[in-house]
């Protein structure tokens, strides 16, 4: 059969394969194929489902048939595809994974299989995870309805309620007023409120109803940041802005206005936000804010749920999506505005798969979309503030909190040589003291399990690789300590080499005590703890905050959970247990986590009227780190972290990317990495780049699920050369099947 262009189609597929597919369609199925459709093809022996790039032109080798289309309406636009295509080529990953990364899981519920040989395809039905939409009513003033006095009781309250809420459900009102069936049905019959009866998707935040809250006038800093913001929302032009503003200084406020202002011009608003700090508070504040067109994706959404959002925004039913990282891909037209609040959060990034970065794609869709993208934090990266510093971002600080409150007084503890409590005497102190006052206190406790690292109890003195300036971390199987960048490794030493002492050991021990020394020293005191193993369960996080609100709580012991985001007035005092854990990270961000960390637990402390204090527990009590966030010094912390990038070479002055490998056994493993370390080398010393290649080395986390892991980090000046080595070296690679390869560009975390 001759084939036209129209009949040929390019397939991109999601398996680790760097290339995509050509099919041809048959007749019947012509009239449904289009871009961004899904397909079901015949692929080796299998038969997988792919995503329809465009026409193609005929390669000339024969080609096969496609089976079957799978959808009526294109899952994405090319303007989206665009977006994707960039994000494959950046992160070197295929693009049938980058779409399929992108679009909602749920839609794999949605299956449509029809009979393909008749003309026209089929109409298949609609299987959605055994979940139906609901129909839902809806209640709205007319026109005369403000002026008609002649209503009373619950009816005038129901009329009033509507006036002032706007279009409302059933479902609300129904919660909202006893029995109002009979008096909405007269409202109904006298012409005041419509009624519209329409499909609805279950909203996870429908049972609440929400109080409208007016916008606040802004202080003299927030107008000057919304000037900002608004001018470059009107000009319709990329502009990227940082707002650095100290935790309470109102960047939310300036969030809400700049959307409002997107809004107003017809334009829609896109919010990314830590997971963590999807907040029953932000939603609320959000939704008091715009009663309508705002869909939320956080996790806990079900898949079925998160695909109806999707289609929700797909079908331009949304004007406002607020959501974590994986919300960067919401199919939104005309993005007026992207923010990306606490932009330093490690969070944005997706550790496994496609290892994008939701804060700097952002940043790439901005543009394509000519938005202004906001990227808000009280503690920017430093790779952030130094883009500001050279002009790539708009600068605006809002440096005071609002109302005047003053920022915590903060101390820190020196723990050297307090051997087996977990609370120095001080902070336990301090807990009684607020307890007495009837203050809530927060303590706060960071440990990651496996992070282990040597420290001298005397002096402090902590193990570090003289190449990389990482901590060392221990491996038991080895009995040795590894550098887990360049591999340098050194035996367990006897001799602290700062004081001569002996007392050297493992960090780590002592904390998991601290509820029961807590509940110990305070029997009389209501003690809580949230961390991953309390809050399991749908809203079992946001059930602990809520006593904690209500004031039933007097003691919260949690993880990082904790210190993002909440704003509770009754927390007079924090305690940071142990500043160490996160400042001896075996990575390099090592001090900047700990000063946002510090920074953003001392943002808890004082947010009501009395003043907070924060007292901070650490054997490293001179760090810079701890130092110039006891002192609210942001710009102090950016100079000396910056003197330590220099010197170390890391970003700004250089970009990362890491190869993570792994395997079930360790020999072949080890083997394929130094072959991969091989190619890398051989490939530079080819392209005379200016690029080093540290290890192979075991993986701080030497062992996830059964799979030992190595890794190589690749550390240059130049990105060109970085992508030049790594796409050459994708060609070359081709291991043992028993190995899993996969590249992290700017990798985030290398643990
Ligand atoms: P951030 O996001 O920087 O932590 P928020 O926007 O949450 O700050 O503001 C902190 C608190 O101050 C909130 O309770 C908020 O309602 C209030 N607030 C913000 N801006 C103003 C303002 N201009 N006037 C009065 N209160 C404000
Ligand atoms: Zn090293």
């Amino acid at each position: 059969m001759p084939h036209n262009r129209a009949d040929i189609i390019e397939v991109a597929i999601p398996l680790p394969l760097d290339r995509t597919f050509h099919y041809s369609v048959p007749e019947p199925l012509r009239p449904r194929v289009r871009q961004g459709v899904r397909v079901f093809v015949p692929f080796g022996r299998r038969k997988v489902t792919g995503y329809v790039l465009g026409p193609a032109a005929h390669p000339g080798a024969e080609l096969k048939d496609i089976i079957d289309i799978l959808d009526d309406e294109p899952l994405f636009t090319s303007r989206e595809l665009v977006f994707y295509r960039w994000i494959a080529s950046y992160y070197l990953h295929p693009l049938g994974e980058v779409i399929k990364t992108a679009l909602p899981a749920g839609i794999n519920l949605q299956s449509r299989r029809g009979n393909t040989d008749e003309a026209g395809g089929h109409a298949g039905e609609i299987i959605r995870g055994g979940r139906s939409i609901l129909r839902e009513r809806f209640y709205r003033t007319t026109d005369g309805a403000a002026e008609s006095a002649s209503i009373r009781g619950m009816g005038a309250q129901i009329l009033l309620f509507l006036l002032e809420h706007g279009e409302t459900s059933r479902s609300i009102l129904n919660r909202r007023f006893p029995n109002p069936s009979a008096p909405l049905k007269r409202l109904v019959e006298r012409g005041l409120v419509t009624l519209e009866e329409r499909e609805v998707y279950r909203d996870p935040f429908a049972e609440e109803v929400f109080e409208r809250t007016e916008p606040l006038a802004l202080n003299e800093s927030q107008s000057a940041a919304f000037q900002g913001i608004s001018s470059a929302i009107s000009g319709g032009d990329f502009a990227p802005f940082l707002l650095h503003g100290v935790t309470g200084s109102g960047k939310t406020e300036v969030y809400l206005h700049a959307i409002a202002h997107a809004l107003a011009l017809g334009k829609t608003a896109l919010m990314l936000t830590p997971e963590i700090a999807l907040t029953p508070q932000l939603i609320r504040r959000f939704r008091g804010r715009f009663s309508e067109g705002i869909a939320v994706l956080h996790s806990g959404l079900s898949p079925g749920e998160r695909y109806d959002e999707w289609r929700r925004i797909r079908r331009g039913q949304v004007s406002i999506v607020i959501g974590a990282r994986s919300a960067i891909f919401a199919p939104l037209e005309n993005p007026g505005i992207i923010v990306v609040d606490e932009e330093h959060e490690a969070s944005y990034k997706q550790s496994e798969g496609v290892t994008y970065n939701a804060r700097d794609l952002a940043l790439v869709r901005g543009k394509m979309e000519k938005a202004a993208v906001v990227l808000g934090s009280a503690t920017p990266l430093i790779t952030t503030f130094h883009a500001a510093r050279n002009g790539k971002l708009h600068y605006l600080g809002l440096h005071e909190r609002v109302r005047g409150l003053s920022l915590p007084e903060t101390r820190i503890l020196d723990v050297r040589r307090l051997k087996n409590a977990a609370l120095s005497p001080e902070l336990a102190d301090a807990l009684a003291r607020n307890l007495e006052e009837g203050g809530q206190s927060l303590l706060f406790l960071n440990r990651r399990g496996f992070a282990t690292f040597l420290v001298c109890r005397d002096c402090g003195h902590v193990f570090r690789c003289p190449n990389c300036s990482v901590t060392l971390t221990y491996h038991r199987s080895k009995q040795r300590h590894f550098c887990h960048y360049c591999d340098f490794s050194i035996p367990a030493p006897s001799v602290c080499p700062g004081c001569k002492g002996a007392d050297i050991g493992l960090f780590g021990k002592g904390t998991e005590r601290l509820e029961d020394e807590v509940k110990e020293l305070f029997p009389e005191a209501r003690v809580a703890r949230m961390d991953s193993d309390t809050t399991t369960g749908r809203g079992g996080h946001a059930r602990i905050l809520k006593r904690l609100e209500e004031g039933a709580i007097d003691i919260l012991i949690g993880t990082q959970m904790i210190a993002k985001g909440h704003d509770y007035p009754g927390v007079t005092l924090v305690g940071v247990v142990c500043a160490d854990s996160t400042l001896n990270l075996p990575d390099f961000r090592g001090a900047e986590r700990t000063f946002q960390l510090v920074t953003q637990v001392m943002g808890r402390a004082g947010r009501g009227d009395a003043p907070g204090k924060v007292l901070i527990q650490g054997m490293a009590p001179d760090h810079y780190a701890l130092v110039r966030a006891a002192s609210h010094d942001y710009e102090g912390f950016y100079e000396d972290e910056l003197r330590f990038r220099q010197e170390t070479g890391y970003p700004p002055y250089s970009h990362l990317a890491l190869l993570n490998l792994s395997c079930t056994t360790e020999k072949p493993l080890e083997e394929s990495a130094l072959e991969a370390a091989r190619i890398l080398r051989d490939l530079r010393r080819d392209m005379g780049a200016r690029m080093e290649i540290l290890g192979p080395a075991p993986a701080p986390l030497a062992k996830v699920r059964g799979r030992y892991r190595r890794q190589i980090l690749l550390k240059s000046p130049n990105r060109a050369d970085m992508k030049k080595a790594l796409t050459g070296f994708r060609t070359l690679w081709n291991p043992s099947r028993i190995i899993r390869t996969n590249v992290d560009i700017d990798p985030v975390d290398t643990l």
